[in-house]
Formats: structure tokens, sequence, C-alpha cells
């Protein structure tokens, strides 16, 4: 073998997260890619496990609407929600460089749709160009990941890579949630289902300016984590008093803002009824269905409904930048912290769904990056 031959092959090979569709993670081996036009290449400093991976991939391959039945993921490395380093960068790359750190925002879109000219990749019309990384193109449940630059967003200080794996898919979410509901200081702020999305949304309402955050859990497990947190001000159990309960904490009024991040249809109509008159809420869980009353629950109360779907590129940026100058550490809701390695295991604990967020990490053998 000559030298040049040794110079342009693979510089090593990679772990990465193949998920087969039913309920395991295989760890395999890949080569680590290259930085084409526009890409940079990314060391993975940790990488969050979603519940749309597991709804949709983990436990068996399911479609999205607009894909004629066929399975929305298409055998990549998994893991939609990666944070890391920049340790390559293609050519005409022009905002990021090696030892940059950032957040990588999950959907690269065609980029020319109107939902894309808006920063909404999540909602790219164009159905060839759209790829969602961990979905239909290689994501974060790796050592390297290759991503667009136009995907990727800074990650400030003193923001951890945790922080950032969690601000790239549920924080986001949640923001867009609460920004949509222009929930504002000195307003009481209702959240039901107190998973990861639940618990940003109590975070960043809080940092918006709400008075007093109230949440809605059935998961005794997860509420014990919860009250360690200290993101909320009061728990109210999930049953059929929720309402009631949650009426007798705010004097008979309700919440000025609440959220659904349950996706349950007894969730959202808890979050109904805890709405005060005039409120605003905010549909963030997936699936399901939504029923209700009509009159009594939603037009005499004059309640305004949003249905909000990820965010946009700058939505994720400048909730970094909120978060970093607040001084808060979205990382704070990780129950579990494994490595790459221990993949399998780890999707089976997010699967079970008792704790916080599950996220992936490098090995500690490999972890050159720390932050
Ligand atoms: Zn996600
Ligand atoms: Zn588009």
């Amino acid at each position: 073998m000559t030298t040049r031959e040794s110079d342009t092959a693979p510089a090593t090979v990679m772990k990465g997260v193949f998920l087969p569709g039913d309920a395991t993670a295989e760890v395999r081996e890949y080569p680590v890619p290259v930085p084409g036009p526009g890409e940079l290449l990314i060391r993975t400093g940790a990488s969050g496990i979603c519940g749309s991976d597991i709804g949709y991939i983990y436990r068996g391959y399911k479609t999205h609407k607009g894909l004629n039945g066929k399975p929305a993921y298409k055998g990549v490395i998994a893991g939609h929600e990666p944070s890391g380093r920049v340790v390559a960068a293609g050519p005409g790359v022009t905002r990021f460089g090696a030892g940059d750190d950032v957040i990588v925002y999950h959907i690269h879109g065609c980029g020319v749709c109107r939902n894309c000219r808006a920063g909404y990749y999540i909602s790219c019309t164009d159905q060839e160009q759209r790829k969602a990384y961990g979905w239909q193109r290689d994501g974060g449940h790796a050592d390297y990941v290759l991503v667009s630059e136009a995907t990727c967003i800074p990650l400030v200080a003193p923001l951890t890579y945790a922080d950032g794996a969690l601000i790239a898919c549920g924080f986001g979410t949640a923001y867009e949630g609460l920004r949509r509901a222009g929930v504002h200081g000195g307003e009481d702020l209702l959240v039901v289902g107190l998973g990861p999305v639940g618990l940003a949304a109590a975070m960043i309402g809080r940092m918006l300016g709400a008075r007093r955050v109230i949440g809605v859990e059935r998961n005794a497990e997860r509420i014990e984590f919860v009250r360690s947190l200290g993101l909320v001000d009061d728990i109210v159990l999930a049953d059929e008093k929720a309402v009631d309960n949650i009426l007798e904490l705010t004097d008979g009024v309700g919440c000025a803002v609440s959220v659904d991040a349950s996706g349950s249809t007894p969730g959202r109509a808890t979050a109904i009824g805890g709405t005060a008159e005039w409120g605003r809420m905010s549909l963030l869980g997936e699936g399901g269905t939504l029923e209700t009353e009509v009159s009594d629950s939603l037009l005499h109360k004059q309640l305004t409904i949003n249905a909000s779907w990820v965010t946009s590129l700058q939505g994720m940026e400048d909730l970094a930048g909120m978060l970093a100058a607040a001084g808060l550490h979205p990382g704070v809701v990780i129950s579990h912290r494994m490595t790459l390695g221990q993949a399998d295991e780890a999707y089976a604990l997010a699967a079970a769904g008792t704790t916080g967020k599950v996220i992936l990490v490098p090995d500690e053998a490999d972890a050159d990056v720390v932050r």
C-alpha cells in the first residue's frame, strides 16, 4: 500500500445505531463520512432519544401522511437530536468551522419552498429534498454525523452538549408552543404531561415570565423525578378530578396559558378544562384525538387553540440564546445518560416512558469532546 492510498482512505470507522424495528437497537460499524459542499462533519457530543423514535421506528416502522404508506425511517443511523463539535468543513461553508460547537436542527429542507424560507424546514413541502436526520439521512446516534451547514445553530456558552441535544427537538417544540400562546409575566401556566417536552414547557414558561407553573402527570415514578427538579410549583395527578384540582389551585379561574404535552385524549380535555376564560392553549403532543364539548368548553370561554409542530431555525437559535443568557440548563431533565455502546438498554429505558429524558453520549474511552 502506498502512502497516498492510506491518506485518502477513510480515517477511521465509527459506531452508529441502527433500529431494526423490533424493539431493539443495534450498534454497527460505519465509515466516518467526508463533508461535501456546504456540509460539516460533527463529532457528536450528545444525542437524544425522542418519543417519535420510539413510536415510529423502534417498536415497528410506521409511515407519515404523504409517504404513500412507506415507512418514514429509511434504515439510516438513528437520532435526530444531535449536538457536538465541528471537526471538518466541506467547500463553500461560511458560518461555521472546525472547533465550533453546534446544535443540529433535525431536518434539512429544500430551502426554497414557502415553509423553508420561513425557517420551518420541518414543514418543507418537497418530499424528495426534505430529509430528517435519523429518519431519511444518517443521524446523531454515532461517533460522527455529517450535517448541512444550513441546519446548524450555535451552541452558546454555558450550554453543554446535553443541553444542545435537548434544544434540538423537545425544547424547541415547547418554546414554539409557548411563543404562539404568548405567555407573559404574571400569568399562570398549565402543563399537561410532564415528559421531556412538558418539562421543557415548564422551564421555558418560567423563563418567559409565567407566575406559577402547574403540572399534570399520571405516572407516580415520573412525579417523584419532577418534584426533585423544582421546575413546577404544583403537581396535579392526572385523574377524573384533575380539572377541579387545577381550578381550586387558581381560585376557580384556571390558567391563562396551557400546553398539552401528553398527546392523550384525556390529557387534552384536562388542558381545555384547566384553561381560563380568554385563555390560549397549544397542542404539542403527537398522536390520538382531540374530543371536546364545544359551547361551554371553548366558545363561551373565548379560547384560542394553537396546533404547533416543532419550531423554526431562528426560533431554535433565539431559544438557545435566551436559555444561555438566563443560565438555564435543559440537561436537568435528563434522567439517564448512556453511552453509544449501551444504545439497546437506553432505548428500552426510553420506551418504558417512566422517567425523564434519555440521551446517548460517546463511549467513555472515546470521549474526546466534553462540554
Ligand atoms: Zn425529537
Ligand atoms: Zn422546502
